[in-house]
């Protein structure tokens, strides 16, 4: 740490993420003296490998129910004040060109960068100093609070925790936000790898490791929860957008359940066609991908003729196709998650200005934060949206 007079600021923000940028902006064109560090080189790493590279940065169809929370209602203020069109007007007002994909997903038609750039340029205007890389120290609280860093010792009324979660730890995540609330006490949800793939044991799998790729639409439910999007089978387990979806629901242990035919009646169809003679594999690939008909004509079933099997074969059959009940062995982790699920419990924070109940000036916004969207373009539109909140107010 480097030796110095402290650098006196309005507003100090730990992590040059998605929402530290948006709060950093929020609060210099409130005329606030704002300084936003981070301990990468590269800004907002996470902003430029989002959505394939095109960011996903926000949702038409944003609601509180896109949200996973101990408390649901707590993202509410801050979305409602702060919604997918104000993020729009951003991006009009900069030329950035965007797309709706599916599902009301919003994606830059030029890339990542663009929103990394724009977001930039809007604190560069309002005059948002730049600390990074810059190494966070100790943090002290007493008249206000002072922050140790490798850029000397930083003195604030308002500090913002914007350090995001654990997932992708090889682009800059660490747990920092989350030991800021153990030093100030604030409690701290259950962490867990959230949006992420499912791993099943080897042994489980081996019939279906050669379905590695095949993809198709289902609906996978956990509980009361469920999603109808693509399903992708993996050399190592189950992955693409329905299972992403519900991962981050999914508890150890438990089964997931899976319509592998969602639009089908597969108990009828049986019904109907019990004379016919096709082989069991090619009657289903009139359905269902071919690979994955023949696994399940093999493996769940006999491959016989469709005429050759009873009734009530034919009926245990199709409970299965649509009720494919499976435990994964676990996720991939917090290497290959697009979130973390938890964080610091809602319970100690404004939901108007993210600031702590009982420690006036600090705040925190974005992931690290108990709040947790679907995939989508939530989560960005939560951290932008947080971001804001606090910007507002520190
Ligand atoms: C592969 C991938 C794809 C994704 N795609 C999408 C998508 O298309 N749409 C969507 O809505 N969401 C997407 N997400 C989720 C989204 O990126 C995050 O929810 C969002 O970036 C969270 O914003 P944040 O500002 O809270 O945290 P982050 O964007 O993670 O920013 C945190 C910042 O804090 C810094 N930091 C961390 N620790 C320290 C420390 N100790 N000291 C100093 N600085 C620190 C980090 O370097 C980082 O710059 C994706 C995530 C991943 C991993």
């Amino acid at each position: 740490m480097s030796a110095g007079s402290p650098v006196a600021t309005d507003v100090l923000i730990i992590g040059a993420g998605a929402a530290g940028l948006m709060c950093a902006l929020t609060a210099a064109q409130r005329g606030r003296t704002v300084v936003l560090l981070d301990h990468n080189n590269k800004l907002a790493e996470k902003i430029r490998i989002s959505g394939g590279g095109r960011c996903n940065f926000t949702n038409l169809n944003v609601k509180p129910d896109n949200y996973l929370s101990y408390n649901p209602h707590f993202c509410r203020s801050a979305l409602a004040r702060f919604t997918p069109q104000h993020f729009i007007s951003l991006l009009e007002k900069h030329g950035i060109r965007y797309h709706e994909k599916t599902l009301g997903q919003l994606f830059c038609d030029d890339g990542s960068e663009a929103i990394i750039d724009m977001l930039r340029s809007e604190c560069d205007a309002a005059g948002v100093r730049w600390a990074m890389p810059c190494t966070v120290g100790q943090i002290t609280h007493g008249e206000g609070f002072s922050v140790q860093t490798s850029h000397g010792l930083y003195r604030t009324s308002s500090l913002v925790v914007a350090t995001g979660g654990l997932s992708i730890p090889k682009i800059g995540a660490t747990p920092f936000g989350y030991k800021v609330a153990e030093q100030f006490n604030l409690p701290v949800t259950k962490l867990k790898p959230g949006l992420v793939p499912l791993s099943f044991h080897p042994e489980a799998w081996a019939v279906y490791a050669d379905l590695s790729g095949v993809s198709l639409d289902a609906i996978v439910g956990f509980g009361k929860q469920s999603f109808r999007e693509n399903l992708l089978f993996t050399h190592r387990g189950l992955s693409g957008p329905a299972i992403l979806q519900i991962s981050s629901y999914w508890e150890p242990g438990q089964p997931l359940s899976i319509d592998l035919l969602p639009d089908h009646d597969l108990y009828a169809i049986f019904m109907e066609q019990r004379t016919n003679k096709m082989l069991l594999a090619n009657f289903l690939t009139q359905y269902l991908p071919k690979r994955l008909a023949e696994i399940i004509a093999t493996h769940w079933s006999e491959n016989l003729p469709v005429n050759q099997h009873s009734s009530k074969q034919l009926a245990a059959l199709a409970d299965k196709i649509k009720g494919w009940q499976i435990t994964p062995s676990g996720t991939l982790g917090y290497g290959k998650a697009e979130v973390t699920c938890g964080g610091v419990d809602t319970r100690a924070l404004s939901s108007k200005s993210m600031e702590c109940n009982d420690v006036a000036g600090l705040y925190f916004i974005g992931e690290v934060v108990d709040v947790t969207g679907h995939l989508g373009g939530y989560n960005f539109q939560w951290a932008w949206a947080s971001g804001h909140a606090a910007g507002l107010a520190a």
